[in-house]
């Protein structure tokens, strides 16, 4: 079965919002790049916006962070409205992709700049800056390297601890990893959330990666075309997408299109067979919909084994991911994905028929 939270399952004891976007709209000329935005950033979380290329995300950051104005709507932190405050004014800060630090200072220097800004003195300012090197796993070694000499993730490690020397209340993150190679990457990801935890500050990150996403946030908004189509957990992401979109951004899944038949019964469109499907989350009347099954939720059923819902097909092709086994299955023209665990691994796959099976509670109806 696919665990999902209950809608009030958050609701009791939220952190109060530090940031509220009300009605929040962009507009370039005649083009619309962020429509009707609301949302409750909670304090101390961790929230990242994730999309597509060109849905909105920068834009969106751009005005949380005060770069940028909205042409309509209200952001307030900490109830007051502050649309036109600039940047420097907020109690923010922002960790570009770019890094933008003094390529001629070394690291501890680029770390304690916000605190020469502050006036803070030269012993107080190196304390700091080690505290905060420590806390960005950065050697103490490192204090009077030449910024430039260091590697792609340990630059990103100084501009976290930069940021954090600014002690803002919000971190904004635009995409810090993106340039970043997959291992190191994955490693900076738990880096970030234990920074998280670490300081208690609220994050707010952007990126098109929802693994990333998933890894880090406490909560994740999805994007699409300038709208936040879906705000959720991680989980209420994955376990309850609210339309296809969201579920394909997801990860790979199963679609199979069906039609209501004049008897009631739901028949497949792109494969033949009776389908029996939960009632879709939204509690729209449907004639038409789509059946998203996951590859990990899919069975391939052995004899005498029972599911709601059945299809024959042939292994194509197998993929391993590690611990798990990924089979492509082709039922007539259909491609259908099945994940089983390595122990569970179909002993000489291709080219065997076999029959998928699913339980309607383990699909998602989402309309067409
Ligand atoms: P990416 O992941 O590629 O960075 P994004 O989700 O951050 O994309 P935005 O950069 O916010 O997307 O852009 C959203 C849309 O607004 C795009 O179509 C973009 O071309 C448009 N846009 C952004 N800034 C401007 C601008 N200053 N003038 C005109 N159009 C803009």
């Amino acid at each position: 079965m696919l665990q999902t939270l209950p809608a009030d399952a958050l609701s009791t004891e939220l952190p109060k919002p530090i940031l509220q976007l009300v009605g929040i709209r962009k507009t370039f000329g005649a083009f619309t790049a962020v429509e009707n935005i609301d949302l409750d950033v909670r304090e101390g979380e961790f929230l990242t916006i994730v999309g597509p290329s060109g849905s909105g995300k920068t834009t969106l950051l751009r005005m949380l962070a005060g770069m940028d104005t909205p042409s309509e709507g209200n952001i307030t932190l900490h109830g007051k409205l502050i649309n036109d405050v600039p940047p420097n004014k907020r109690p923010t800060c922002l960790v570009f992709q770019s890094l933008a630090l003094f390529p001629h200072k070394s690291v501890g220097e680029n770390i304690a700049f916000p605190l020469k800004v502050k006036g803070v003195d030269a012993a107080a300012r190196k304390a700091r800056a080690l505290e905060l090197m420590r806390i960005v796993r950065l050697p103490e070694s490192y204090f009077d390297k030449n910024v430039m000499k260091c590697s792609g993730g340990e630059r990103q490690r100084v501009a976290l601890a930069r940021a954090l020397a600014y002690d803002p209340e919000v971190l904004f993150f635009d995409e810090p990893l993106s340039a970043i190679d997959y291992k190191l990457k994955k490693t900076l990801e738990k880096e970030l959330k234990d920074l998280h935890r670490e300081t208690g500050k609220t994050f707010i990150y952007i990126t098109h990666s929802l693994e990333e996403a998933m890894v880090m946030s406490d909560r994740i908004g999805v994007m699409r075309a300038g709208r936040l189509v879906q705000v959720g957990t991680p989980e209420e992401i994955y376990g309850a997408p609210v339309d296809r979109f969201v579920c394909e951004f997801v990860g790979e899944v199963n679609t199979l299109k069906v039609k209501r038949a004049a008897d009631g019964s739901w028949q497949g469109v792109d494969v033949p067979g009776t389908f029996t499907l939960a009632p879709p989350r939204s509690g729209a009347v449907l004639d038409e919909a789509f059946v998203v099954v996951r590859p990990e939720f899919m069975r391939i059923l052995g004899p005498g084994e029972s599911a709601d819902n059945r299809l024959g097909g042939v292994v194509y092709n197998e993929y391993s991911l590690g611990s798990r086994i990924q089979y492509q299955v082709r039922v007539g023209a259909k491609v259908m994905l099945v994940e089983l665990s390595r122990g569970r691994a179909l002993p000489a796959s291709l080219d065997r028929q076999v029959t998928l099976g699913w339980d309607a509670a383990d699909a998602f109806t989402l309309e067409s």
